[in-house]
């Protein structure tokens, strides 16, 4: 009989196993305490457990975990790790050290649907989503590694898009903060603008930050670089986000990738401000970080500048955010990480 991954079982799946080997239910809690906050690897590390409950349990299941198959470190501090899943597909997550934050950029799909011209992941496809425990895995197997460091904030910023995943992410993020205890306030899911599913976000797991990948101020832009914006165009998109619950103090962060000759004009910056007019937002500026057989260069220095100063003149917080990780594919558009959205005013 083949062994059953106990980290792919539901609360109540784990109960039932439990009770088929003749253990109360409070067995399967103690279980998942080992799983997701001691982050037990194997059976074996369970010492609350009998010898003859780790062996019984043993034959019938095993803690999985994803497998490091590479890493990469950045000269400025940023690692980008490899990791390989159990049907051997492969998934990525960076590390980004900031200060007094680590930030781990995780991935929710292995490739992604979502075809934005820019983005190099957008480029190989979608495979497949996550599960659950393969999104929590990332940052319980990035920590194992880091320890005694720890990972202060999350970023659904890697690949694909995590609203498409919805389910799954939402059980993962039920995880991270009520089994490892990290604050919502601490997390952020970022969406290319799957509008319906940013409503059901907001439901599904309170308080997490929300981050949207806008790239340009105009249907006929945005329409043309991100083939998203046909199915859900910016006022849609917009009405979602000015109904997205936000704690005081919070803001929504738009992410903005500069394409040289594309969306760079101040035309553009102008047409920004008024889509922003009232909502709480910061605005992250991402020169476009080219790779090869990309389509885009970045705008000059000049040009990022002058937009950057439309904005804050229009009395809109805005940050440039080099992207992190470049010499080590672990950037903007690489894998769509960005520097994390910290305010730096
Ligand atoms: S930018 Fe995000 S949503 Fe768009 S293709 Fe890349 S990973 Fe997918």
């Amino acid at each position: 009989m083949s062994r059953t991954n106990l980290k792919a079982l539901s609360d109540e799946a784990l109960v039932d196993l439990m009770a088929e080997l003749g253990e109360p239910a409070f067995r399967a809690r103690q279980l998942v305490h080992w799983m997701y906050e001691r982050a037990a690897v194997s059976v074996e590390e369970i010492t609350e457990f009998s010898k003859e409950l780790r062996k019984k349990l043993s034959r019938r299941a095993y803690i999985g975990a994803i497998e490091l198959s590479g890493r990469v470190s950045s000269e400025d501090g940023t690692e980008k790790f490899l990791y390989t899943l159990k049907d051997g597909l492969s998934v990525e997550c960076v590390l980004i050290p900031d200060n007094d934050r680590m930030t781990l950029c995780v991935s929710s799909q292995v490739g992604c649907a979502m075809g934005c011209r820019f983005c190099k992941t957008g480029s190989m496809g979608f495979l497949r989503n996550l599960e659950a425990y393969e999104m929590v895995d990332q940052l319980l197997a990035v920590s194992g590694l880091m320890a005694p460091r720890q990972i202060t904030n999350i970023v659904f910023m890697g690949m694909g898009e995590p609203l498409k995943n919805l389910e799954e992410l939402s059980e993962a993020l039920r995880k991270i903060t009520g089994l490892i205890g990290m604050s919502p306030r601490r997390i952020t899911v970022s969406t290319c603008g799957i509008a319906p599913e940013i409503h059901r976000l907001s439901q599904k797991a309170p308080g997490v930050n929300l981050a949207v990948s806008l790239n340009a101020s105009s249907d006929r832009v945005r329409d043309s670089i991100m083939p998203v914006n046909r199915r859900y165009p910016l006022e849609e998109l917009m009405q979602a986000c000015r109904s997205f619950p936000l704690q005081k103090g919070r803001r929504i962060t738009f992410e903005y990738v500069l394409l040289e000759g594309v969306n760079d004009s101040i035309a553009d910056a102008h047409k920004l401000v008024g889509l922003l007019s009232g909502l709480s937002a910061k605005v992250n500026l991402i020169p476009f970080n080219p790779y090869e057989g990309a389509e885009f260069d970045p705008p000059s220095e000049e040009t990022v500048l002058a937009f950057q100063d439309y904005l804050v003149e229009a009395g809109i917080k805005t940050f440039i955010r080099k992207s992190k990780g470049g010499d080590a594919m672990a950037a903007c558009g690489q894998l769509w990480c960005r520097e994390p959205a910290r305010d730096k005013d």
